[in-house]
């Protein structure tokens, strides 16, 4: 009669009667209740098993005499408007309902305040006058989906609310019988704002992790069988490894195990198929379908992590830091372990395979309409007389894409952050409405100061604008801090190649949008004018210049001409009109050929400074064959022309021979673009040369760096790369780097 139940799919287990599978967390939490005044945080993804969790021990508690309260917070409070008190008016009548009391005995002490009291005083009075004068038992109040509360205005007050009663709880006695139980998908830390540190709450963490495959889990699964039909026990380590010892996987799998009377490992594989389709096409589970609605729902940001689980399918280093990675691991397609990702089991990779990436990667771009911060130009310019001059106006639709920087940030406390999202950036441009008809704003991941902007970061960018160019945008904007600003906007215009037909202008500031005489404003309006031009490149445009993404460089932190193009005139100039000067554009391909993205950089390139007196030794290791971390190509910049030190002790020539010797290419560049040609005067510029290295000529340093990337990534694909002699890798990589300007870069 209990069977059909035992393997339960979904929902809270029912205690004494689903298969409960012990885990360590079970200990911790146990431990942690029978603590006095103790806060604890259970967290993890979805359907890992959180309220199972505390529900299984209920009965333990009970046993203690102590009482516990479970409120749902998200079904329970729901989404509150109007103020933190009211939030906590609304968590009282939850819990009165849970202690089948009248309501008012509880919130009856909050009636006094008025509706802006801080949200401590509230939740204060709520358990020292409501429910510790009303249940006079030992309490562990269960807030379950407590993580709601981020998408209040006054989550940080409620967090701050939280922390006041801690304190409370720490020099008196009012709250002694009190504990609280945060369960959600977030830990704790990682609610609040960035830099409203004193919000942050203490409780112990409790992270709730896919079953392990130990014996114990098996034996405690083994329980949902009948004495007389248990399979061998390899048919169960079969399900874990097929489910990845996701729960909700694993009961499902074994659910149909035991209808079909599994017996052998293989008979689970046939199983298995039957349940999820290759790739997600046909047959699916309802975790996968929410895992992938999970991600649509996240519009913009599901790119980037969408790129990231790309790079893990690819076994690509970068993946396990990527941005997108902490999507990936909340919604639940993968897991951590220690400081890498990986893929929970085999079901997930094969549902969730290369062909799924990209189905879901072209989903993503042009499907997210909803998610977007779109704008219509009437919605930003409500009470504004809209500018209809020839010097620009709202025609045409662009795309703006926050990255982060200088120019979105905002001041919060003492410390500068970034928007939260899309829609809080786009609300510091409200008057970017007389630019265009249709802006629409998107964050691809969280925004963040440039020097956090990595290859994977440049692979989102440019595969989004890759995705949507058919989509009727006159240009892209991409605001981004100044710092990389010229080597995310190199490995874009790499990326994208010479086909481009429409204008992607990165811009960024000096000041937050706040310095009212600053140029965040006037920097990103003017981008979006540049954006609506037919200039078929990927540009900087700050200040009063637009240039050539690759021949720009950062040239100060502060003057608002921050950026300058030392070897190639600005592409336009910004007075009262833009001037672009077409014959500076590249020529436009006759064909019309439709972009090849390649948007791959390689990692591992190691960049060798030069100054006066430094040791080579330094540097000898890192060419050792089988070092840990496999040097796949040498940049030497050089403080001049291409000089490079050549007399001892200090010569870096043996260095740059050793290394050619060893197959990894190595390229001279320079701190600012040199003359071209003005090193074959020099010997000591001569000298490396020499000794195999390749002259990068007059790219920007930024250019040469991200396109020496993009060039060992295309060559290294090659399968006779491996077994090619020195002298055939150096051909190989001079013909890509400076044997032909590929957008313009020399
Ligand atoms: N450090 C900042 C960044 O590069 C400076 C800026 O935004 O301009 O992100």
């Amino acid at each position: 009669m209990r069977s059909p139940l035992r393997f339960q799919v979904g929902g809270t287990l029912m205690p004494g009667i689903s298969v409960y599978v012990k885990r360590s967390e079970d200990r911790q939490f146990l431990d942690w209740a029978v603590e006095k005044k103790g806060w604890a945080n259970i967290y993890g993804v979805r359907t890992n098993g959180k309220s199972s969790l505390y529900a299984q021990h209920l009965s333990t508690l009970q046993a203690r005499r102590i009482k516990a309260i479970t409120v749902d917070v998200a079904a329970q409070v729901g989404y509150t408007p109007g103020t933190a008190r009211d939030w906590v008016f609304a968590l009282g009548e939850a819990i009165s309902a849970e202690l089948c009391i009248e309501s008012r005995l509880l919130t009856g002490p909050l009636m006094g305040l008025h509706s802006h009291a801080p949200a401590g005083t509230a939740l204060e009075r709520l358990f020292v006058d409501g429910v510790l004068e009303h249940c006079k038992e030992r309490i562990v109040l269960v807030l379950d989906e407590y993580d709601c509360i981020r998408q209040q205005p006054y989550c940080d007050d409620l967090l701050f609310a939280i922390r006041h009663i801690q304190a409370l709880q720490a020099r008196s006695k009012l709250l002694d019988r009190l504990s609280v139980c945060l369960v959600g998908l977030q830990p704790l830390a990682r609610l609040g704002t960035p830099g409203a540190a004193n919000t942050s709450p203490i409780a112990i963490p409790i992270e709730v992790l896919d079953f392990d495959k130990t014996p114990e889990t098996v034996n405690s699964l083994m329980a949902g069988f009948e004495a007389d039909q248990r399979p061998a026990s390899s048919v169960l380590r079969r399900v874990l490894e097929l489910s990845g010892g996701q729960p909700l996987i694993t009961m499902e799998l074994l659910r149909k195990a035991r209808q079909s009377r599994c017996l052998r490992p293989a008979d689970v594989d046939r199983v298995a198929r039957d349940l999820v389709a290759d790739s997600g096409l046909g047959r699916d589970l309802q975790l996968f379908v929410a895992i992938e609605q999970a991600l649509v729902n996240e519009g913009g940001n599901a790119f980037a992590a969408l790129s990231a689980y790309e790079s893990l399918l690819q076994q690509r280093r970068e993946a396990h830091s990527a941005p997108g990675a902490d999507l990936l691991l909340t919604c639940g397609l993968v897991r951590r372990n220690g400081d890498r990702l990986e893929i929970k089991g085999e079901l997930f990779a094969r549902r969730f395979d290369n062909a799924w990436v990209q189905r879901m990667l072209s989903r993503t771009a042009s499907g997210m309409e909803q998610h977007r911060g779109k704008v219509a130009s009437d919605d930003l310019a409500r009470g504004r007389t809209r500018s209809r001059s020839s010097r620009g106006g709202p025609k045409g639709k662009i795309c703006v894409i926050n990255t982060g920087g200088t120019l979105g940030m905002v001041e919060r406390g003492d410390k500068v952050v970034p928007p939260r999202d899309a829609d809080e950036f786009k609300g510091y441009f409200t008057s970017l409405a007389s630019v265009a008809e249709e802006i629409e704003f998107i964050n691809l991941f969280p925004p963040r100061d440039s020097i956090n902007v990595f290859p994977d970061q440049w692979r989102t960018i440019a595969r989004y604008i890759h995705n949507r160019r058919n989509e009727g945008f006159q240009g892209f904007v991409v605001a981004h801090g100044t710092d990389t600003m010229a080597y995310s906007a190199s490995a874009v215009a790499f990326a994208l190649g010479p086909q481009l037909r429409f204008p992607v202008v990165f811009t960024g500031a000096q000041t937050t949008p706040d310095v009212v005489f600053g140029d965040a404003h006037v920097n990103l309006y003017r981008a979006c004018e540049v954006a609506k031009k037919p200039i078929p490149e990927v540009v900087i445009s700050f200040g009063n210049f637009v240039y050539r993404a690759v021949r720009a460089q950062k040239r100060d932190d502060r003057r608002f001409d921050g950026f300058e193009s030392p070897t190639y005139p600005p592409l336009a100039e910004i007075t009262g009109e833009i001037n672009v000067r077409q014959e500076l554009l590249r020529p436009l391909p006759k064909k019309i050929v439709d972009i090849e993205l390649r948007d791959e950089f390689e990692q591992s390139v190691l960049i060798v400074p030069q100054f006066p007196g430094l040791e080579p030794d330094f540097f000898e290791h890192l060419l050792q064959n089988g070092s840990s971390q496999q040097c796949i190509g040498v940049i030497v910049q050089t403080l001049g022309a291409g000089n490079v030190t050549s007399e001892s002790p200090y010569s870096f020539i043996p260095f740059v021979a050793r290394a050619y010797r060893q197959g990894i290419p190595v390229i001279v560049t320079s701190q600012y673009p040199p003359d071209p040609g003005t090193h074959t005067k020099y010997t000591p510029a001569q000298a490396p040369i020499k000794a195999g290295a390749i002259h990068a000529g007059n790219m920007t340093l930024a250019a040469a760096v991200v396109k020496f990337r993009w060039v060992l990534a295309q060559v290294r694909k090659r399968e006779d790369w491996l077994n090619m002699g020195p002298a055939r890798k150096k051909e190989l990589v001079s013909r890509l780097m400076v044997g032909k300007s590929v957008v313009g870069e020399f």
